[in-house]
């Protein structure tokens, strides 16, 4: 694949984003309680991984983050559906994606863990 994004900005996608509001307010898959209906299987088997920002499908065994859900109920490629989640990034990391670089941030994570 042509190398269009740096991994930390991969990186900053797939765990910036909090998946939950994203599916509800987003996408606004199907829910059934807990339960979220999977774009691939078209079941209500798609449920919440919160401690790894992951959607689990109990039906298709697998994890989905948030560029492959993007990419499965928007039907796009993985370009479009980077470019949909970068604009919903918090600003501070957009302007520092944007400049081409996300050092500032990784530096508050450094001395955050003393
Ligand atoms: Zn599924």
């Amino acid at each position: 694949m042509h190398k269009r994004y740096s991994k930390e900005e991969l990186t900053a996608i797939r765990t910036l984003i909090p998946i939950e509001p994203l599916i509800e307010e987003v996408l606004k898959l199907e829910q059934a309680g807990r339960r979220f209906h999977c774009p691939c299987c078209k079941t209500l088997c798609l449920t919440l991984k919160h401690s790894s920002n992951l959607l689990w499908c109990s039906s298709c065994e697998r994890d989905f983050n948030a560029i492959d859900i993007v990419m499965h109920s928007r039907r796009c490629g993985f370009i479009h559906s980077v470019n949909l989640l970068k604009a919903l990034l918090p600003s501070a990391y957009r302007s520092n994606m944007q400049k081409g670089s996300m050092r500032p941030e990784r530096k508050v994570f450094r001395s955050g863990r003393g």
